[in-house]
C-alpha cells in the first residue's frame, strides 16, 4: 500500500514541515506512514520578474492569484487525491473531514495569500474549498499546516494506541471530559473520588457524564446537533 502523501503549493515553502517535521507527525514522515512534497507557486510564474498576482476585476484592494499559475502548479502534481483550496470562505474544517482525508490517498493543499485565488482555477479544478476558523490569517500556510496535523495523527501507525482518537474531542460528537494525574491531591484540590476507585463502570459513566455536561455548557451547537432530530439539526446549520 503507498503512504498517505500531501502535495503543498504555496509562496513560502520554507514554512514547510515547520511543526509537522517534530514530535509524532514528524516522526512518521521519517519512517514514512506518510510524505510531503512542497511545490514553490512561483516556480510556475512565466515572466522576468517571476509575477504570480494581479489587480482584482472591478477594483477593490489587494492583488489576486492568477489562474494560469495556480493551475500550472497544481498540473505538475495532479492524481486522483482531493484538492483542498484554504479560504476563509470555506466550509468548516472538522474531524470528520480529518477522519474522511485520512481514510483517502491523500491532499493537494493550496496556501492562497493576498486577497485569494482567482476563483476560475478553483471552479475549473474542483477544488474543495475549506476554512479552519472564523478568522482571517495573512495565508494558508498555517490553515494547510492545520488540517495536515489532524489528518496526520489518525493514519495507521502514527499515534500510539488506537483507543486515543476514538475517545477524543468531536469523535463521538461530544468534548472530551477532564483529565488528571498525580499527584491524588495538589494545592488542596483533590482529583475527583471515583478515578480512584479502580472502578471501571463508574469512571466510564463519570466521563461520560463529564464529557454531556461540559459540551452541552461549553458547545450548545454540538449538543443540539447530537439531540435534535436530523432534519432540525441541518435546518439549523
Ligand atoms: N480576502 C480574503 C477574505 O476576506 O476572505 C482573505 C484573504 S487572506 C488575507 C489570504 C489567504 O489566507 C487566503 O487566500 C487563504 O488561503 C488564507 N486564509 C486566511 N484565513 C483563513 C482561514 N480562516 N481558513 C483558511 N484559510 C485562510
Amino acid at each position: 500500500m503507498t503512504a498517505w502523501r500531501a502535495s503543498v503549493l504555496t509562496l513560502f515553502p520554507a514554512m514547510f514541515p515547520g511543526p509537522l517535521g517534530q514530535s509524532l507527525a514528524g516522526r512518521a514522515l521519517e519512517t514514512g506512514a506518510w510524505w510531503l512534497d512542497v511545490t514553490n507557486i512561483r516556480d510556475f510564474a512565466a515572466d522576468r520578474h517571476k509575477t504570480v498576482d494581479d489587480t482584482p476585476f472591478g477594483g477593490g484592494a489587494g492583488m489576486v492569484l492568477r489562474p494560469d499559475i495556480v493551475d500550472a502548479a497544481v498540473a505538475s502534481v495532479a492524481d486522483e487525491r482531493p484538492i483542498v483550496c484554504l479560504t476563509p470562505r470555506g466550509r468548516r474544517f472538522t474531524q470528520a473531514d480529518a477522519r474522511r482525508f485520512a481514510d483517502g490517498p491523500g491532499l493537494i493543499l493550496i496556501c492562497g495569500r493576498y486577497e485569494g485565488i482567482d476563483q476560475r482555477v478553483i471552479d475549473a479544478r474542483q477544488m474543495l474549498e475549506f476554512s479552519i476558523g472564523d478568522y482571517v490569517l495573512s495565508g494558508g500556510e498555517l490553515p494547510a499546516l492545520v488540517m495536515l496535523d489532524s489528518i496526520v495523527r489518525l493514519l495507521p501507525g502514527v499515534m500510539g494506541s488506537a483507543d486515543s482518537a476514538s475517545e477524543e474531542s468531536f469523535s463521538a460528537g461530544l468534548l472530551e471530559y477532564p483529565h488528571y494525574t498525580r499527584p491524588a491531591e495538589w494545592q488542596g484540590r483533590r482529583v475527583p473520588d471515583v478515578l480512584l476507585s479502580g472502578h471501571h463502570g463508574a469512571v466510564a459513566a463519570w466521563r461520560q457524564a463529564e464529557s454531556e455536561r461540559i459540551t452541552r455548557e461549553r458547545r450548545p451547537d454540538l449538543w443540539d446537533a447530537l439531540h435534535l432530530p436530523k432534519h432540525a439539526a441541518t435546518a439549523a446549520e
